[in-house]
């Protein structure tokens, strides 16, 4: 690897700032912005898409209207390389292979590229009245469910017959004239050759486009069986990610694979033991009840772990998504958890339990800003503390400009909108006005720094010291060392990289 791939990492649609990939590729072009940023997780809006704002593609060519291949181009010039999402589960109602489908039914060369939930559990429960099969309850039991009901979606073929196809996340369905529309993100049948080659054409086009690092979204929904969880099914889990490996493998690109799981269920380790990039959902937990709790020693224990494991990772603090809690189950008491979930309630977070089913994983939605009761010394000491943990930095841009819980948006979006508000478009003025905000200026000094000194290698060495409300984060590599010391108590903290020879300062940054 080399020095830049810890640099730190922008996270944003193409539409978050101005509308257009092209604002954000002028954003980063500005004199405060040079050198902050030495990637871009691009969400997949990037592509044609229409559900779930990009995660339900219809195919990967570029947006067009968001995005075009000459910004690409301006953010490779700027040498920012890319994170985008192959997003393997599913695809579009409106993808050219689901319409193939519903247009030739079984004459399409696409018949076993979608889930026929019927054939699927053929001899495995009854017909019902409304044309599907209801599984046998030893079948329901042991499956995880994202939604209230089976996870399927009615679709009409041009001979008036209706058929389920498994749909495991968004649909919507509604009426235009007399007739009944619907969209929906369709479970791709991995069993199936044109699949694969649909999975290769499409790393070779996200290479292409400039990506470095390959997300993985909700892949461990892929693999299906009658009488399986249907949620991380394994050994088949590992299967696909190993195959898909091969084929990523081809074109250079790191697979980071996208799940969330509990830290006592040792997913991340597993997933990192096999070599993959490996998601650090548990920090952006960890650091607010640092604050809450006034003590390092959890975060030190989790850089240490990852230190000690080699375990690379991808980290935040808030993302498109939710602020993960349940991840943190096995890694901080349950009570704990708890008590977080409340605070952040608390300050206007939004909690959505899955279907109110057991075994759910909760996220917050909130931006990190007002999970941290909108004060900005916690950001900027949060911020610090993640450009001292092992890994590659990520950040939402939202963060970057302190933005704060948008209840209207999340209003505006209704049903299924609570992801709404963290995810408010800034249009260019206000970008430029936030710009000269204090917290924001600082964060991009962290972000410089992380992004231009040498010493945030994957060669250096790095410690972690807890004691009290106290937290000490080391990195030495070549001849710098550079040290966080910092104080959850007031939120204070200093920074000094020096060259370890001369002892020379070479940069210092302090929040009394
Ligand atoms: C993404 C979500 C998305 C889902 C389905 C995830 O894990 O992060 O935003 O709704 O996959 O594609």
């Amino acid at each position: 690897m080399g020095r830049h791939d810890l640099g730190a990492m922008l996270n944003a649609y193409p539409d978050s700032i101005g509308g257009r990939l092209g604002d954000i590729a002028a954003m980063l072009e500005k004199e405060e912005l040079k050198d902050a940023f030495t990637s871009f997780y691009i969400l997949p809006s990037l592509y044609h898409s229409d559900l779930d704002r990009g995660f339900c593609v219809v195919d990967y060519d570029l947006s067009g209207n968001l995005a075009q291949r000459a910004d690409l181009d301006r953010l490779r010039d700027l040498g920012i390389d890319l994170k985008l999402d192959f997003v393997l589960n599913h695809a579009s109602v409106m993808s050219p292979q689901f319409q193939d489908l519903l247009e030739k039914g079984q004459e399409s060369e696409y018949l076993d590229f979608f889930i026929d939930w019927n054939k699927f559990w053929d001899g495995c429960g009854e017909m019902t009245g409304g044309g599907y099969v209801q599984p046998a309850p030893q079948y329901i039991e042991k499956m995880f469910f994202r939604k209230p009901g089976l996870p399927i979606l009615m679709v009409r073929f041009p001979d008036g017959r209706e058929v389920p196809y498994w749909n495991t996340f968004y649909q919507k369905v509604w009426e235009e004239n007399g007739e009944r529309k619907y969209l929906g993100q369709m479970d791709l049948n991995i069993r199936s050759p044109k699949v694969w080659e649909f999975y290769e054409q499409t790393l070779a086009k996200l290479a292409s486009y400039g990506a470095k690092i390959i997300r993985l979204d909700a892949f461990a929904y892929a693999p299906k069986s009658p009488g399986k969880k249907n949620f991380m099914n394994e050994p088949e889990t590992w299967e696909l990610l190993e195959r898909v490996r091969q084929l990523a493998d081809r074109y250079g690109l790191t697979l980071l694979p996208e799940i969330h799981a509990s830290y006592g269920e040792g997913v991340y380790k597993v997933i990192a033991g096999k070599g993959y990039a490996t998601y650090d959902f548990f920090l952006p937990g960890l650091i607010i009840d640092a604050f809450e709790h006034r003590t390092g020693s959890y975060l030190a224990r989790w850089a240490e772990e990852l230190v000690e494991n080699h375990i690379f990772t991808v980290n935040m603090l808030g993302c498109h998504d939710g602020i993960p809690m349940l991840d943190l189950k096995g890694l901080l008491p349950d009570e704990r958890i708890q008590g977080l979930i409340d605070t952040l309630v608390s300050r206007g977070g939004y909690v959505k339990n899955l279907h109110g089913a057991k075994n759910m994983y909760y996220q917050v939605n909130a931006t990190y800003y007002s999970a941290l009761g909108e004060d900005s010394r916690k950001l900027l000491l949060s911020r610090a503390v993640q450009m001292f943990m092992p890994g590659k930095p990520q950040v939402w841009y939202l963060d970057l400009f302190a933005g704060k819980n948008d209840y209207a948006a999340m209003e505006r979006a209704g049903k299924d909108g609570h992801k709404e508000i963290n995810r408010t478009n800034l249009s260019v003025p206000e970008m430029e006005e936030r710009l000269e905000m204090d917290v924001v200026q600082k964060q991009l000094e962290l972000l410089r720094m992380r992004s231009c000194f040498d010493v945030f290698s994957p060669d250096a060495a790095v410690s972690a010291r807890a004691e009290g409300s106290r937290l000490e984060l080391k990195w030495e590599a070549g001849d710098e060392t550079a040290l966080l010391a910092a104080d959850f108590a007031g939120s204070a903290f200093d920074i000094t990289i020096r060259n370890r020879s001369t002892n020379e300062v070479k940069f210092e940054f302090s929040q009394k």
